[in-house]
């Protein structure tokens, strides 16, 4: 392995410069995709790019991929990167430290002369957080096939603005088709958005996975009926069986080592003096494992059947279902051999949000990187990241793209 440095202060300060678009008073961003705000940082990272002497392609939702070429110009590159856009209320960190910890790579590489065997490449995805333009990571879903570019392109925005028409206004409808620039594995560097690294005090997570993720909807149907009249033996009232699903569904999370979670609840006509007659809820179920997500699917459908709430049957609606995802081995080895160069701590963790890595891996091997965020927070303006941390992810990201971009294995 290379004893090449990537520079803190330089990826910091670039964090910081672009923290600037559609940066907010209480010290977070607010850069909804394809806005005025996007535009300006996608042109500010084309220019950093094309300074490096890479090529930049922009593919027809928008996609970026600036190249720099290696010594094999037969071999696909190997591509590390996020997303630049983000929440409504989002922090300086999320995706954004994916994209700049790759153009520290590609700085750190440039200054030391350093050509590697396969071309690099960074990717800028489009429209991660589906926050604007629904849902989430569609534009590497499109890469990889799991949605259609024409439909992508008619999405409306809350004010009926269509993905397209959007795309076309900040002038990123790129002619490379959907698809295909291509690149032969993928590495991601992303905040964790959960308690675990900084809970145990370690600075890397070598992702394994993505944890696979149902959703649902429930009613609940009972009676509505007088609150002063109605006995309590004679009552059906859906919100008290709810009550029982919530905190059944809580012990199925834990039993089966995943997570289960009733996000909404909503009363049908609710009144202080009427026993509830319909209840509304959400599920969303998560394990790493399929296996485990089906056993915890079929656990919520027994509690369903429970005898003692018979008299309010509930109807379940799965809505989406997104199966676990499984790191490829050898990138998986990749950022554990890198973070173990650099001297971090590291473990393996799975990642339970859902990233662009998900789509990624369905057609080229990928893994991801994670670096603690403060309290786990994420999606908020308090979101934070060390500089110490955010340089050490992006230390391994260099480490663990060096190693597989100037492989001699067979393609
Ligand atoms: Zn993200």
């Amino acid at each position: 392995m290379s004893n090449l440095t990537i520079d803190a202060d330089r990826l910091w300060s670039s964090l910081m410069e672009t923290a600037r678009f559609g940066g907010t008073p209480d010290g977070g961003i607010r850069r909804l995709t394809l806005t005025e705000e996007d535009r300006q940082v996608r042109d500010w990272l084309r220019a950093q790019c094309e300074a490096l002497g890479c090529t930049v392609t922009v593919d027809a939702l928008g996609n970026m991929f600036a190249t720099r070429p290696g010594g094999d110009p037969d071999a696909l590159p190997i591509a590390m990167g996020s997303h630049l856009d983000t929440q409504p209320t989002g922090g300086k960190f999320d995706g954004v430290l994916g994209v700049l910890a790759g153009l520290e790579v590609l700085r750190t590489l440039d200054a030391a002369g350093y050509v590697t065997r396969r071309p690099l490449m960074l990717v800028n995805w489009t429209n991660e957080e589906g926050s604007r333009f629904s849902p989430a990571m569609i534009c590497s879903g499109a890469y990889a096939g799991a949605f259609a570019v024409e439909d992508v392109l008619k999405r409306p925005d809350a004010q009926g603005i269509r993905f397209g028409a959007a795309l076309e206004g900040i002038g990123y409808a790129g002619t490379a088709p959907v698809g295909s620039v291509k690149f032969a594995e993928m590495f991601e560097l992303h905040i964790e958005q959960g308690p675990v690294l900084e809970h145990e005090e370690t600075t890397i997570g070598i992702v394994t996975g993505v944890q696979g993720m149902r959703w649902y909807d429930l009613v609940v149907e009972g009676v509505a009926a007088h609150a002063g009249t109605t006995p309590m033996k004679l009552r059906r009232d859906a919100l008290a069986t709810a009550a029982e699903l919530v905190l059944a569904f809580r012990r199925i999370g834990l039993a089966h080592g995943g997570v289960a979670t009733v996000g909404e609840i909503g009363v049908v006509h609710a009144s202080r003096n009427v026993v509830p007659g319909e209840v509304h809820l959400t599920l969303d179920l998560r394990h790493p494992e399929a296996a485990a997500l089906e056993a915890m699917e079929r656990a919520v459908e027994a509690e369903l059947a429970r005898p003692d709430l018979a008299g309010t049957p509930v109807r379940l609606t799965r809505t989406w279902d997104s199966p676990p995802v499984v790191f490829d081995a050898g990138c998986v080895a990749a950022v554990a051999a890198g973070a173990a160069a650099a001297g971090y701590s590291a473990r393996e963790i799975v990642s339970g949000a859902g990233h662009d890595s998900v789509y990624a891996a369905r057609v080229v091997p990928t893994s991801m990187i994670f670096v603690p965020c403060k309290d786990g927070l994420s999606h908020n303006p308090a979101e934070s990241a060390t500089p110490a941390d955010c340089a050490a992810g992006a230390q391994t990201l260099l480490n663990a793209v060096l190693a597989r971009a100037d492989r001699t294995d067979p393609e």
